[in-house]
Parts: C-alpha cells; sequence; structure tokens
C-alpha cells in the first residue's frame, strides 16, 4: 500500500515541531480542557475532542490502542493521553507551541495533539504512524530534551511509527532512495540542527534517522536498540538513564558505527 506524496513532508513536519516543543515545556492543561468535550475512555487510552465528529473519534481511539500496543512491543508500557481539538490555533494553545504549519500531531511530556488540518490530510497509515511516533516521544520522555541524539530520539520514533505498518523500505525512505541511487550518500549520522523545521533535507534526514534505527535493530536486535536508548526503566516508570553511547552498547566506535550505517544504507536503498 502507498503513501500519498504530501504525507511524508506532513509527518517530517510533525517531527520537527515536536522536536521545538521540547524547549516550550509542558502545556499547563487540565485533564479535559474544554466543557463538554467527548471524552472516550478504553481500558489504557483516553482520547478527549472537542467538537469533532463521534465517528473521527472512535477512528482516533481504535489508533491510540494500535500505538499503544506498538510503543509496549517495543519500549514497555504507556497510557496514551491524546487530544483532538476543533482548530489548529486550538492545538497550538494545547501544545504550547507556536506554529502547527504542515504538521499532524505533537507531543507533550504526557500527551498527544492533533493537529487537525494536518492530519486529515493524511492515508490511513500515515495517521497510525504520526500517532505512534509522538506516542513513542511520550513513553520514552523525549519532550523532556536532550537525553539521546536528536537522531536516535527522531529514528527510535519512526521505528515505532513504521512497525508493522507493512510498508516497504523504499517506500518509507523514497527522498532518499533518490540521493543514494544519484550516487549521493550521506557522510554522517545528523545532527539537532538538521532536523530544524524548514530545514532543507527534512524528509531525507528523518528517513536516515529511521534507517540507522532500523539497521541497529537488524544487526544487533530490537533489544541493543531499546539499551542504546537507555530504558525503559525498571517496573517502566519515571525517566531512562542517559542514552547514545554506540561504543558501550553496541561495541563499535562512532566512526565503525557511521560506516556500518553507510554500507546498510547502500545495500537497502541502492
Ligand atoms: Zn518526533
Amino acid at each position: 500500500m502507498s503513501v500519498p506524496r504530501s504525507r511524508r513532508a506532513v509527518l517530517a513536519g510533525t517531527l520537527a515541531l515536536a522536536g521545538a516543543t521540547l524547549a516550550a515545556g509542558d502545556a499547563p492543561v487540565g485533564r479535559e480542557p474544554w466543557p463538554g468535550a467527548k471524552v472516550l475512555r478504553g481500558e489504557r487510552y483516553v482520547v478527549i475532542g472537542h467538537r469533532i465528529h463521534s465517528g473521527l473519534l472512535a477512528d482516533l481511539a481504535a489508533r491510540a490502542e494500535r500505538a499503544r500496543r506498538k510503543v509496549a512491543a517495543v519500549w514497555g508500557p504507556v497510557r496514551p493521553v491524546i487530544l483532538f481539538p476543533e482548530t489548529d490555533a486550538g492545538a497550538e494553545i494545547l501544545a504550547g507551541a507556536g506554529a502547527s504549519d504542515g504538521l499532524a500531531a505533537m507531543a507533550t511530556a504526557d500527551r498527544v495533539i492533533v493537529v487537525p488540518s494536518g492530519y486529515a490530510r493524511l492515508s490511513r497509515i500515515g495517521r497510525d504512524v504520526v500517532i505512534a511516533h509522538e506516542l513513542t516521544h511520550v513513553a520514552t520522555g523525549a519532550t523532556r530534551g536532550g537525553r539521546v541524539p536528536t537522531w536516535l530520539s527522531e529514528g527510535f520514533a519512526d521505528y515505532v511509527g513504521y512497525s508493522g505498518s507493512g510498508l516497504d523500505v523504499r517506500t518509507v525512505a523514497a527522498e532518499l532512495v533518490r540521493e543514494v541511487r544519484a550516487g549521493t550518500l550521506p557522510d554522517g549520522l545528523p545532527g539537532p540542527a538538521d532536523f530544524a523545521p524548514g530545514a532543507a533535507r527534512l524528509p531525507q534526514v528523518y528517513e536516515e534517522a529511521w534507517l540507522a534505527c532500523r539497521y541497529i535493530a537488524g544487526r544487533f536486535g530490537e533489544r541493543a536498540l531499546v539499551r542504546l536508548y537507555g530504558g525503559p526503566p525498571p517496573g517502566g516508570a519515571g525517566t531512562p538513564s542517559r542514552g547514545g553511547d554506540v561504543e558501550a552498547v553496541l561495541g563499535l566506535s562512532p566512526a565503525a558505527f557511521t560506516a556500518g550505517w553507510r554500507d546498510y544504507l547502500r545495500r537497502e536503498l541502492g
């Protein structure tokens, strides 16, 4: 099943703002931010909508449960709280973030916030990927900032987001495929500035990060990827220890890790 071309751009934008949201801190919102909000409460999730059609809210609840299972399978238990405001401006207020242009969802420390216009433009698979991506940020504490390199937090969120999607690697990484087939391989893993909103190669940078995590899971196992991230903590609560040390966890120097990842890109995308 293919994904509409526009989805990647929206997804990339989503990820970028999630990073910006970190700096903005936690949004001071209550559990039910609107009078008369519709609340769908599952055994392990809460979905809250403001003037959202019942069918659309029920659809989001099903996605919340699927995303919860994906995150639990890779990382550990999480209880999604997902807010679906009526307008993009409402989403910005809830997230404590400045601009939601081109985004489909955002994450704060403890909840996922849908951005209505961007979310509406996503395919069904795209919606599942985005919700699971943002929920991964919540579960890992990524929105509290800086504990692991950006390539690892964004790549890991996409790793969980795309798990079980059935999408081919070349479909997900279409922009990077074009570059690699034209003979251009990235020199090194992307840094924080490469993920800034509006950065030139945003889709490719997310694909590079995703493929770095996929490479680690494929070669060393998924548990090694989770260990590299530093978590989850015992009992699944609290903040995990600092992660991102490839030498300690994978037994590879940073240079050897980068070389292995570049070989992997060549093999998978070339
Ligand atoms: Zn992200």
